[in-house]
């Protein structure tokens, strides 16, 4: 429960902890919440040589409408997620990870970054089809949720990048969210998130791969179909169909796949409603 050495630098911007991302080599990490990269490095599953910490840019820690949408910092907590009426499903899925203090120092942008399938807000973000704007040595560039979570803690960003913002293109969905735990405040053994806006489904799943997954078996099955009882039971039948979801200590993937099914059709028979 010890870390391996480390030296610690303190960025005071975007720009500095770019150049010191790349003064400190591959093995430099930022750090901004702590509570995913501190228990890898106690657990010595990650020994990074220097932590630069981002915690202190100024900021980078707000919500902005930006047109129908919203742009969120990546320094924002997921307490200030959980306090923020006007996020809709973002508030309920922030509000239901893990326990306060967790909350307290958690960010957005540090849960993104991590790409751990496990995390709730990631599956979030690929329902609600965010863009994440990432800063690196050669400027800035956008990046589609759908296209950042490439494999199990691996993501589309380069090593010398930092997450900047988070934008939503819109928040005016019906929806529902589900997320399945065996004790409360723990991670999801499975999460659902469903969206509806008119003929726009949309589903996602946390821990049903080594990613944050899209439902497109539940999506396709829903289009161009009126949204009932039926269809969204026939859809929800479909949920697991294309996801492998890894086996824990707390279920097998069968049984993962099953609460997939069940908790599709209650995300989307609240979303619906
Ligand atoms: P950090 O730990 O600081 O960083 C995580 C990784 O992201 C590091 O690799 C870091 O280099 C990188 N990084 C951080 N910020 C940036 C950035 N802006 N740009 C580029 N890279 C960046 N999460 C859930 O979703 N659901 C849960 O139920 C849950 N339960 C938890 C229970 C416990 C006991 C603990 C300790 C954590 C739990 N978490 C859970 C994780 C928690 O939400 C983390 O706070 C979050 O996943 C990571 O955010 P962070 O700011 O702490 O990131």
């Amino acid at each position: 429960m010890i870390t391996a050495p480390f030296e610690y630098r303190r960025a005071g911007s975007v720009e500095e902890a770019i150049s010191l991302l790349g003064e400190g080599g591959e093995d430099a990490k930022l750090i901004a919440g702590g509570h995913s990269l501190l228990p890898l490095m106690k657990l010595r599953l990650a020994a990074p040589t220097t932590l630069i910490d981002i915690g202190g840019i100024g900021g980078m820690d707000s919500i902005e409408a930006d047109g129908g949408g919203v742009r969120i910092g990546a320094l924002t907590r997921h307490v200030t997620l959980q306090n923020s009426d006007e996020l809709g499903v973002v508030q309920a899925v922030a509000a239901g990870i893990a326990d306060q203090q967790v909350r307290n120092r958690g960010t957005i942008g540090g849960s993104i970054a991590h790409g751990d399938p496990a995390s709730d807000l990631p599956t979030a973000m690929l329902a609600l089809e965010a863009t994440f704007n990432a800063s690196g040595p050669s400027g800035e560039r956008q990046i589609a949720a759908g296209e950042f979570f490439q494999d199990y803690l691996t993501t589309a960003l380069e090593p010398q990048e930092v997450l900047t913002s988070i934008d939503i293109p819109s928040l005016d969905f019906g929806w529902g969210y589900e997320k399945f735990t065996r004790r409360a405040e723990d991670w999801a053994m499975v999460g659902v998130v469903a969206l509806v806006k008119d003929d726009d489904v949309r589903v996602a799943f946390t821990n049903m791969g080594s990613t944050a997954l899209r439902g497109t078996a539940v999506e396709d099955a829903l289009r161009g179909q009126s949204l009932d009882e039926s269809s969204i039971a026939a859809a929800a039948e479909k949920a697991a169909d294309g996801t492998e979801p890894p086996g824990d200590l707390n279920a097998t993937p069968e049984y993962k796949a099953h609460q997939t099914r069940v908790l599709t059709k209650r995300a989307l028979t609240t979303a619906a409603s």
